[in-house]
């Protein structure tokens, strides 16, 4: 196959599962990382489940001389850019740290890709871009309005490859805006490993149907939905993987660009979630109502019709499934004792 491909940030929880999928797909990929979220030990556990030695560099993608020697050192033919930091919280707090991470990473990159005439990128973008919507399920063409730094980053990085698709047309980018991505790999060996208290709920289950946490927290039981908790759209990480080897294939066969959205289509709430978790570890969890959290949508739902027409995707894994890996996941890393 003709050029490597490149995933920044992909030591991390959506980036180890693509790398699986591109390799298992025949694609040469190199990981680029400087492990703020995550830990190296990634590698070794990705070379144990595809049998095969990582590539893998650290690095930060603000660092423009790092950027050039790996473009100078290796052909690549297209990027993948998972590298930014998503905690909504963290970006309240710190939002410039958020724009020089997020935005400054992505105009780097695009910087050491132009200079090395590498012109192909799928982006991780994110449904927060569309803040509350108008439209459930949301379709493509809703108006961006994040209510957080954190979304509004994703956004501008949106901006920002719009502007350069426009300026260039020798540029194409994926812009994949990801749902509520849960679950792991089947092995137990790769998932989602917050470092601290996780504020997400998937995460947050695990840590109590694992015991480290005594309750969850049904943030609002009051909101325009069936059972009153919030609904959203989880898709398996796994599903999600393949849409960025979809994306991938479609830039690199088309040289066209898309903005799709990545989910299943279908709500789950809060409650829905707790039930299943609850059938896949074997325990009923414990659960308390809470008031709504500041800011939080009453329903999130993706419309999916553009990433099947222009990419072919559809999800195949159900809440089921993502409750299942993420248990395998978590007692595995417990058994293990990981770093
Ligand atoms: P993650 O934190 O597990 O992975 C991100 C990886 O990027 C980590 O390995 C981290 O060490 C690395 N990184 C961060 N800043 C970097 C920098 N400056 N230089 C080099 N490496 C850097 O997060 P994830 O859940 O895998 O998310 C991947 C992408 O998807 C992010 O852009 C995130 O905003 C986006 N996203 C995630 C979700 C979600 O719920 N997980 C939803 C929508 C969008
Ligand atoms: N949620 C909850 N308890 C938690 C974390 C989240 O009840 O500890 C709810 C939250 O209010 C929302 C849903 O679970 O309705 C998904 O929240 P998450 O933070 O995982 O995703 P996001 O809100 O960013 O889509």
């Amino acid at each position: 196959m003709a050029g490597k491909i490149l995933l920044a940030g992909g030591a991390g929880y959506i980036g180890s599962h693509t790398y699986l999928a591109l390799v298992a797909a025949g694609f040469e990929v190199i990981i680029f990382d400087n492990f703020v979220n995550s830990h190296p030990s990634v590698t070794e556990r990705l070379a144990e489940i595809s049998g095969a030695p990582v590539t893998c560099v650290t690095g930060d993608v603000r660092d423009s001389a790092a950027l050039d020697r790996l473009f100078a050192e290796h052909d690549i033919a297209a990027v993948v850019h998972f590298a930014a930091l998503k905690s909504v919280a963290d970006s309240v707090k710190d939002p410039l740290g958020y724009l020089d991470n997020n935005l400054g990473g992505l105009v780097t990159l695009l910087a050491a890709m132009d200079r090395a005439r590498c012109r192909n990128l799928v982006f991780s973008s994110s449904a927060t871009v569309y803040g509350i919507p108008d439209e459930t399920p949301t379709p493509e063409t809703a108006e961006r309005r994040a209510m957080n730094p954190y979304g509004r980053s994703k956004i501008m990085c949106e901006e920002v490859l719009e502007e350069l698709a426009t300026a260039d047309p020798g540029w194409a980018f994926g812009i994949l805006r990801y749902f509520n991505p849960a679950g792991a790999h089947p092995s137990g060996l790769i998932g989602e490993d917050p470092k601290d208290v996780p504020n997400n709920l998937m995460p947050f289950v695990a840590k109590v149907a694992i015991g480290e946490i005594a309750q969850i927290k049904v943030f609002g039981n009051d909101y325009p939905t069936p059972d009153g908790t919030g609904v959203r759209d989880y898709i398996h990480v796994e599903d999600l993987a393949r849409g960025h080897l979809l994306s991938l294939q479609s830039l690199l066969s088309t040289g066209q660009g898309h903005v799709v959205n990545l989910g299943t289509g279908k709500g789950q709430s809060v409650l829905d979630v707790i039930n299943a978790y609850s059938a896949a570890c074997g325990q009923d969890l414990p659960f308390v109502f809470e008031a709504r959290r500041p800011g939080d949508v009453p329903i999130y739902c993706a419309q999916t019709d553009l990433a099947k027409s222009v990419l072919g995707f559809e999800t195949e894994k159900s809440l089921a499934d993502m409750c299942e890996s993420s248990w395998h996941w978590v007692t595995s890393q417990a058994h293990l004792k990981r770093p």
